[in-house]
């Protein structure tokens, strides 16, 4: 079972790298195509230079030629990616992971492999969007927009081809994400864009339809939480400014892992405070 662990782990962390190194290269104007290299000296990248997180590790955060420290960057999103992926099949591999699709999944029959496959390439395109964000303070709208459409069409097939699931069920979760991405573009026009933008929206209505109802409002609560924090710490610790503009897909991806994993859990301790 460890195996098992080290192994998603891996595939993880390579997906991760491969995300950071793509969000890095479209932020300075690169292609997506290329061999990966050193941002200092040039050098292109050995098979053995691109080992996530190992390679990092054995040349102690620095390039093997020119000795330029490596961004800590890169070796957290293979982390960070790596973990997701572990939790991940942790979850659903112990069946305790709940999503609207459930059903759905479970008449296919194969449940587990496709669930854990469908949420994880979410995960990494999430983890993309959020990244480039961070790179441009732009979102490609076309990652959101094929995850949403994406999830309605899924959240269709449930209804066609489960007549015996109650369609209440399946109506709460669009007409909530439909709520979320109203109220997200109505703070967007509200702050002409300076706080939020369309793209975020967008982003926020897409993991909704991907969050067993009600836990899409933990993922809004999570993202305005965290988003808040930050911005509070870089106003006090960093001397940025109020006019300073905060990324804000990051958060609501933070928040869509945060609900996906621990929603149901903090659920009832949560909502007596709101
Ligand atoms: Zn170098």
């Amino acid at each position: 079972m460890t195996f098992f662990y080290i192994v998603v782990f891996f595939v993880g962390a390579s997906l991760g790298s491969f995300v950071n190194a793509t969000a890095m290269r479209l932020a300075v104007g690169e292609g997506i195509n290329g061999r990966s290299y050193c941002r200092t000296c040039r050098r292109t990248l050995r098979w053995f230079e691109l080992i996530p997180v190992f390679s990092y590790l054995a040349q102690m955060g620095s390039c093997r030629r020119c000795k330029a420290r490596l961004s800590p960057r890169y070796v957290l999103a293979e982390v960070l990616l790596g973990l997701y992926a572990i939790s991940l099949f942790f979850y659903v591999s112990n069946g305790i992971l709940v999503t609207p699709l459930d059903s759905l999944f479970l008449r296919l029959g194969f449940l587990p492999y496709l669930l854990f496959t469908l949420y994880f390439l979410i995960g990494a395109a999430l983890f993309f969007v959020a990244l480039h964000d961070l790179d441009t303070k732009l979102v490609i709208v076309a990652l959101p927009r094929t995850i949403a459409a994406l999830g309605v069409t899924l959240l269709i097939l449930q209804i066609l081809f489960l007549p015996q699931i109650p369609r209440i069920e399946v109506y709460k979760i669009v007409l909530l994400s439909l709520l979320i991405l109203a109220g997200f573009w109505l703070v967007s026009l509200a702050t002409r864009g300076r706080g939020l933008g369309w793209g975020d929206a967008e982003v926020a209505f897409a993991v909704s339809l991907f969050l067993p109802f009600p836990l899409a409002i933990l993922m809004v609560l999570f993202s305005f939480w965290s988003g808040a924090l930050v911005a509070v710490s870089l106003l006090l610790f960093s001397g940025a400014g109020l006019k300073t503009q905060v990324p804000f897909a990051p958060f609501i991806v933070f928040g869509f892992f945060a609900a996906l994993f621990g929603g149901n859990y903090l659920l009832p301790h949560i909502l007596p405070l709101v």
